[in-house]
């Protein structure tokens, strides 16, 4: 299983993470992602339907911003 988080300091708003994994990522009011399922915590288990999602999302950020982990973080 996998947990995800944005580090938001390193977000440049691309909206591409949002596109490719709707049901994890969507943005905040200044269109930084953040992972939904946990409010950005990176605690929750991502559901396995979504995992292909998560790893197209991880691989297409242009900043590596977006944090992939088998445990919690
Ligand atoms: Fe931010 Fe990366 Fe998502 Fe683009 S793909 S919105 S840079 S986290």
């Amino acid at each position: 299983c996998f947990y995800t988080k944005v580090d938001k300091s390193l977000c440049i708003a691309c909206g591409s993470c949002g596109a490719l994994a709707p049901d994890i990522y969507d943005y905040d009011e200044e269109g930084l992602a953040y992972n939904v399922l946990d409010d950005n915590t990176g605690v929750a288990q991502i559901p396995a339907l979504f995992e292909d999602d998560l790893i197209d999302a991880k691989e297409a950020c242009p900043t590596e911003a977006i944090t992939v982990q088998k445990t919690p973080h």
